[in-house]
């Protein structure tokens, strides 16, 4: 899109609370978009089998997390199920610094965080589930989880999805749909650069003696 050489890059927070098949549509849309920057966050949680420093996550321990915070390195952060996770500030500003669009795969809390930090240049997406017994279908069918693991995700997930409408978009996961909800996702990324306001520059040039 030549438009995009004017335009400064956006950011795209995107919330899927769990069972909402966040993973699926991210990796489509990271396929879909690969200009796109994802900013690694920073997390005091263990690291996953199948995950590797740096690329999920940066693993931290809680006193280096709470060192990142006092330098005021973290953008925004948040507690989830007793754990830290936190946007860094170094991810933002490379990929913002580089004129990409910047993804972050956050929760409802840290979306809130940036919206009021970065107003409208910030753009949230909310990734849902196309029902709640849909929603708790999915977080059943990972497997091993007791009951009461599954309960606690399903309240946390009804509590994320309450706060839906403080969202600009919200995007429904239809089973066996993910290619297409990224689709969607990438819909709204491009109609986001077409905005009158972040067009200005191309209007302007029509009218340089204007003060516009
Ligand atoms: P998980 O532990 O399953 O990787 O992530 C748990 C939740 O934390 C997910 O909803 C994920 O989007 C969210 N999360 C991951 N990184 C961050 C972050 O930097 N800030 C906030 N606020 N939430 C995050």
């Amino acid at each position: 899109m030549a438009e995009e050489k004017r335009n400064e890059g956006i950011i795209f927070v995107i919330s899927g609370p769990s069972g909402s098949g966040k993973g699926t549509v991210m990796s489509f849309l990271k396929e879909l978009y690969p200009e796109a920057g994802l900013a690694v966050s920073a997390t005091t949680r263990p690291m996953r089998d199948y995950e590797a420093e740096g690329r999920e996550y940066f693993f931290k321990t809680r006193e280096e997390f709470e060192r990142l915070l006092a330098e005021g390195e973290i953008l925004e952060h948040t507690v989830y199920n007793g754990n830290l996770y936190g946007t860094l500030k170094s991810e933002a500003d490379r990929i913002l610094g580089e004129g990409s669009d910047l993804l972050l795969e956050i929760e409802v809390d840290g979306a809130s965080q940036i919206k009021r930090l970065f107003g409208d240049r910030a753009v949230s997406i909310m990734l849902i589930a196309p029902s709640g017994e849909e929603q708790a279908r999915r977080l059943r069918g990972r497997g091993t989880d007791s009951e009461e693991v599954i309960a606690g995700r399903v309240a946390r997930a009804y509590e994320e999805i309450r706060q839906a409408p403080s969202y600009d978009y919200v995007t429904v996961n239809e089973n066996d749909r993910a290619k297409e909800c990224a689709e969607g996702i990438l819909g709204i990324i491009r109609a986001e650069h077409k905005r009158s306001r972040r067009m200005a520059a191309y209007i302007h040039d029509y009218f340089p003696d204007d003060d516009m």
